[in-house]
């Protein structure tokens, strides 16, 4: 079984004490590749020393890139949209134009939940980002939280020239149709497993067709982990909670969800 965390924050010091062992049970669990969503300039450093880092299992022996392989993304998080957003999206622009490989323009968007002081600012720097993805013919990542009609109103804007991922998707039927239908895929996570989400049924009426896996760790960790510290091996949970929902089995769900994934991320393998 294949499957593709593209959402995950593993460079995050959560992982600092045991990132080998966080690895291979991920490879254990058949994840082959994870994609690292950039959040600020205070964590590009790291995520990027860990896309550069050479891994190695727990006897010593490297870990081929055809096994597995840890993939960044940059781009600046709508949370960390302050005062000083210029400056972030310079720092942004300046690692993406390094000639360094990035997979995406990542995570962007609007999060009106826990804050909206800097919503302007938040719109500006999404379209900018958004533009810089065009240019560079990247996906997007794109964070959404209370915020979805404003997030596809923007897009509408670039339908047909911007595509990506609507990660952590949790909204409407209706919201994943219009979405799906400007091209882009859903990323579904952890929340899946939870009992007040109806994210079940929204997989079921709109099928496998655009939908991706991913953790979205340390964060919204899966029942029945939930409240610990969420990991990407945990996507098997995700997969088989998807499975469920389309009474198909764990393989299939994990066949298409990968090639979803290689697909948005414009790769062969
Ligand atoms: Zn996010
Ligand atoms: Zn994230």
């Amino acid at each position: 079984m294949m499957l593709i965390d593209t959402h995950c924050h593993l460079y995050l010091s959560k992982y600092d004490y045991d990132l080998k062992e966080v690895v291979e049970r991920a490879i254990q669990s058949g994840v082959k590749k994870i994609f690292l969503p950039a959040i600020d300039a205070e964590t590009h450093e790291r995520l990027i020393k860990l896309a550069d880092k050479e891994l190695k299992a727990s006897n010593g022996t490297a870990i081929r890139k055809e096994d597995f392989e840890i993939l960044p993304t940059m781009g600046v998080h709508p949370c960390s949209i302050k005062e000083n957003f210029e400056e972030e999206l310079a720092i942004a622009h300046a690692h993406l134009t390094s000639g360094r490989k990035f997979y995406a323009v990542g995570e962007i968007g609007l999060d009106y939940y826990w804050d909206v002081t800097f919503k302007e600012q938040q719109i500006r720097a999404f379209e900018r980002q958004i533009e810089w993805s065009i240019e560079m013919n990247l996906p997007i990542v794109i964070h959404s939280r209370n915020s979805t009609v404003d997030c596809i109103n923007i897009l509408r804007q670039y339908e047909g020239r911007a595509k990506g991922i609507f990660h952590c998707f949790s909204g409407s039927v209706e919201e994943a149709r219009e979405i799906t239908r400007m091209g882009f895929y859903l990323g579904i996570g952890g929340v899946i497993t939870y009992k007040t989400s109806d994210l079940k049924d929204v997989i079921a009426k709109i099928g496998l067709k655009n939908i991706v896996l991913e953790t979205d760790a340390p964060y919204l960790t899966p029942l029945p982990h939930r409240g610990k510290r969420n990991e990407p091996s945990y996507i098997k949970l995700v997969c088989a909670a998807i499975a469920q929902a389309l009474n198909k089995d764990m393989d299939r769900v994990a066949q298409i969800t990968s090639e979803n994934a290689l697909a948005v991320f414009q790769m062969n393998s």
